[in-house]
């Protein structure tokens, strides 16, 4: 596993909170994509080498929607940079892990993403993603 790739922030309002971490990370959100097959509308501040996401609940189904419910906003995701995907799932399966998808899924940012069960990871939910290659031109 390579770098931490971004953080994700569950957020009630969008809005707002781009308003608030424009204000924390002094540069303005860069992107705002929604992702409706997780539910989300998603925005992206980039801050020196570091990537905030930050994620809204587009309906009361998506995850965000439940994990706001349980445990309100705040840190929801950590997600690492990897090279190989499919490599990686493939290793974490044979370490024991529990992965939510196991075929790696489209997700914001022109990323192919995988989440790892946060009850086989001390509670954090990790997301792995990987540079989509067909999102290359
Ligand atoms: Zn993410």
């Amino acid at each position: 596993m390579n770098k931490i790739e971004h953080l994700g922030i569950a957020v009630h309002d969008l809005e707002a909170s781009n308003t608030l971490f424009e204000k924390i990370l002094g540069v303005p959100h860069y992107k705002i994509e929604e992702v409706a097959s997780e539910g989300v509308k998603t925005s992206f501040f980039k801050a020196g080498p570091n990537k905030i996401e930050l994620l809204q609940a587009i309906d009361d189904n998506s995850p965000i929607a439940k994990f706001l419910e349980k445990r309100g906003e705040g840190v929801h995701h950590i997600a690492f940079a990897v090279e190989d995907i499919e490599a990686e799932i493939e290793r974490l399966i044979l370490e024991g892990f529990t992965v939510l998808n196991t075929v790696p899924k489209k997700g914001a940012d022109n990323k192919l993403v995988v989440f790892l069960h946060p009850k086989s990871t001390n509670g954090v939910l990790i997301e792995l993603c990987q540079e989509d290659p067909s999102s290359k031109r």
